[in-house]
């Protein structure tokens, strides 16, 4: 009997460590839960998001791992402000004489990025091309020439390329996001700098500016007297040509010029001037941390990062009757893969060297500010950070056949990733769009900008016995009709094995980077080689 029963033991220890320990059920039941219609759509700011943030945070507890936040907590508070700039809002430009107005949304959207309820202000416009100062390109728009005071204008994204060794190739690189162009701004002490729309530089129309502008917008709260731009926004292609029509110049002669590696900036000769009325409201809101220390006295100071945003879009604007933004797979998914890597975690009696950080991090769904946050008062220093691995929205659609690792290939993590891939029989499938620049549009961007190594562990593409673009016509599916829409809401016929398998590739990535003598980076000359 008791021989029996050891070989039980026995055969479910090694049944269970082919997969790690990983449980698909549980991943299931942590999704189940996070996107019931009880936590409200985990909304920041909202009760629901209380809740969640609490479960996480019990969860973890229950696996082992310590408090990491503030104050022997297991949450960092993230203090938020929403900005919305007023109807009054008035915009325009002046030339001798001639002045041109500019109507709020119709032709301009505008924040005040001082966070003042009232700013009124003049000053000379110049225009700089892409706005990019990029040395390992041979790239500058600026030139030396001193724009400080002035108001920058711009277009976004970055000079056309077809050589990986310029600008990526066709993918497109940091210095083409617009987030990028008002950094650069600041940087150079602009007073405020404005992007002249063109659907082709964008990628996507006016329309979808005017609904992410034209309402209130949450952002890092700073402190008084901190630099920030006191006009950031964007004009149509339209208001731009007119603007351009009072000094000489039109759309497509700068867009030629910007587009020239001898471009030197041009000074417009006209005046803008602003006057906006910024309403103001304090939103309170909190990352979630726990830590494991690492086994080994010296490297435990240095961490291994795991991370997932809670937030989605909380109750909102009914669909079909129903207000609940649940974000089943948009991410109760990702969080519920946390949640079962710490379980594992917390049960291995071996523990790696390395610390490992469970991060779920806020307010995702507003352009990522939990992990900026984050990424300004880390609780572990970037140089003593191993890597961010994150979980944002898995598919649970059966058995995965592949591992979507966008970034990986850039530090020197690729091939201990791609060994990993091998042995779990993954194949690694690389970002079927680059131009879109999906890179920067996940919380693992804010570790990266600080030197950190850190990319999305991301959802399948194809599936085992499925027909062929079966994974390709679901996600069709999910994106066109459940994408931040009330009815990305869990099913129970769902089958989470992919998100095993993605928890599982996870799981052995850390645990090898956590036992490595030395700590990944970059490969050398990227952007974000630390
Ligand atoms: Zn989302």
């Amino acid at each position: 009997m008791r021989n029996s029963i050891g070989l039980l033991v026995i055969a479910f220890a090694c049944a269970s460590a082919q997969n790690g320990g990983i449980s698909a059920e549980r991943i299931r039941e942590h999704t189940r839960f996070l996107s019931s219609d009880l936590l409200e759509g985990r909304g920041v700011g909202q009760r629901g998001g209380q809740i969640a943030t609490e479960y996480l945070a019990s969860q973890l507890a229950i696996a082992g791992a310590k408090p990491a936040g503030d104050n022997g907590t297991y949450f960092q508070k993230v203090p938020l402000v929403g900005l919305e700039t007023q109807p009054d809002a008035r915009f325009s430009a002046v030339a001798g004489d001639k002045s041109v107005d500019f109507q709020l949304l119709e032709d301009f959207v505008a924040v005040n990025m001082t966070q003042q309820p009232e700013a009124t202000f003049q000053a000379p416009a110049i225009f700089v091309g892409h706005g990019i100062t990029a040395p390992e390109y041979q790239w500058d728009d600026f030139k030396g020439v001193d724009v400080s005071g002035k108001i920058l204008i711009f277009f976004t994204n970055e000079p056309p390329s077809s050589d990986d060794k310029f600008f990526d190739g066709r993918a497109l690189t940091y210095y083409g996001r617009w987030p990028y162009k008002y950094e650069e701004a600041l940087r150079h002490g602009a007073r405020g700098a404005i992007i002249i729309h063109t659907t082709a530089t964008a990628s996507y129309g006016w329309d979808v500016i005017r609904n992410s502008w034209g309402k209130e917008a949450p952002y890092v709260k700073t402190g008084p007297g901190a630099k920030a731009l006191s006009l950031q926004g964007w004009i149509t292609r339209e208001a731009g040509e007119k603007m351009l029509g009072l000094t000489g110049h039109s759309v497509d002669e700068l867009l030629a010029a910007s587009e020239r590696s001898d471009f030197k900036p041009i000074d417009l000769g006209i005046t803008l001037r602003a006057h906006l009325t910024t309403k103001m409201r304090e939103i309170e809101t909190r990352n979630v941390a726990a830590i494991f220390p690492g086994s080994d006295p010296k490297l435990k100071d240095e961490v291994v990062i795991y991370s997932a945003h809670w937030d989605h879009l909380g109750v909102g604007t009914p669909v079909n009757g129903d207000p609940i933004y649940n974000g089943a797979i948009d991410n109760a998914s990702g969080c519920a893969v946390l949640l079962e890597l710490a379980h594992v975690w917390g049960s291995t009696v071996q523990r790696p060297r390395r610390s490992a950080l469970f991060l779920a991090f806020t307010a995702e769904e507003s352009v990522m500010k939990g992990s900026e946050y984050y990424a300004a008062h880390p609780l572990f220093p970037a140089n003593k950070t191993a890597i961010d691995l994150n979980f944002d929205a898995l598919y649970p659609w059966g058995r995965a056949k592949d591992v979507v690792l966008t970034g990986a290939e850039r530090t020197n993590v690729w091939p201990l990733a791609q060994q990993i891939a091998r042995r779990l029989n993954l194949t690694i499938s690389s970002d079927a769009q680059p131009e879109a620049g999906h890179y920067f549009r996940s919380d693992h961007f804010a570790l990266s900008r600080v030197g950190v190594p850190a990319f999305t562990i991301g959802h399948a593409t194809e599936f085992a016995g499925k027909p062929d673009g079966f994974g390709e016509k679901a996600y069709q599916e999910y994106n066109s009709k459940h994408y931040h829409q009330p009815s990305d809401e869990f099913q129970s016929d769902w089958d989470f094995t992919a998100l095993a398998q993605a928890a599982e590739y996870g799981l052995l990535l850390g645990r090898d980077i956590a036992n490595q003598d030395r700590l990944p980076d970059w490969r050398p000359g990227d952007q974000f080689h630390r």
